[in-house]
């Protein structure tokens, strides 16, 4: 983890958000308070669990949790077409969620913003894939993080643009495993 005092201070004197994480669990929830952050605008497919509900991004689940007792606000934006697996996460991190969510385009997000009654200065939008979530960020003002994306059954354009788009998760052995049967 790492430590906010070790962390590069920007040109106002701030800490500088990182942009880039491996995975959820990297990143450092005191850093984020000291850059002032306290929402999360948190994506599900790839983020959190693979899009074939194969893979739960190692810790994910319990740092989480322990940004929700730093009292972190979440709200969950999914582009995924299934809606019941966007309500099942909804209701076991116990966050909103807005689904669909049709990033990039900023609606969602300002959404997602009003809900949590913050400013967007305090609010950075977590997710893998640069088109949706980073972009989105960028287009409705927020700071973004970009995860590694959870290894998924590539769709038709993923196998042309993926890797423009998204930064493969390095080591499968690192995973945790999902039961889709939960959803039943
Ligand atoms: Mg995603």
């Amino acid at each position: 983890m790492q430590n906010p005092l070790n962390n590069p201070l920007n040109k106002q004197g701030k800490y500088k958000l990182p942009k880039r994480f491996l995975r959820l669990a990297s990143i450092d929830l005191d850093l984020l308070k000291a850059c002032g952050i306290q929402g999360i605008i948190l994506d599900l497919d790839n983020t959190l669990v693979s899009e074939d509900d194969c893979y739960l991004s190692p810790g994910g689940e319990d740092w989480i949790k322990l940004a929700q007792l730093k009292g972190f606000k979440f709200v969950i934006l999914s582009n995924g077409k299934r809606r019941y697996r966007v309500k099942y996460w909804s209701h076991r991190l116990n966050m909103p969620a807005i689904n669909p969510a049709r990033k990039p385009f900023p609606f969602a997000f300002y959404k997602a913003k009003g809900h949590m009654q913050l400013k967007s200065k305090q609010i950075v939008v977590i997710g893998d894939s640069f088109h949706t979530d980073v972009l989105g960020a960028w287009i409705s003002g927020h700071f973004c993080i970009q995860v590694a994306s959870l290894p998924h059954p590539p769709l038709w354009w993923e196998k042309i643009l993926g890797r423009w788009v998204q930064t493969p998760y390095p080591d499968r052995d690192d995973l945790w495993s999902f039961d889709a049967s939960e959803y039943k």
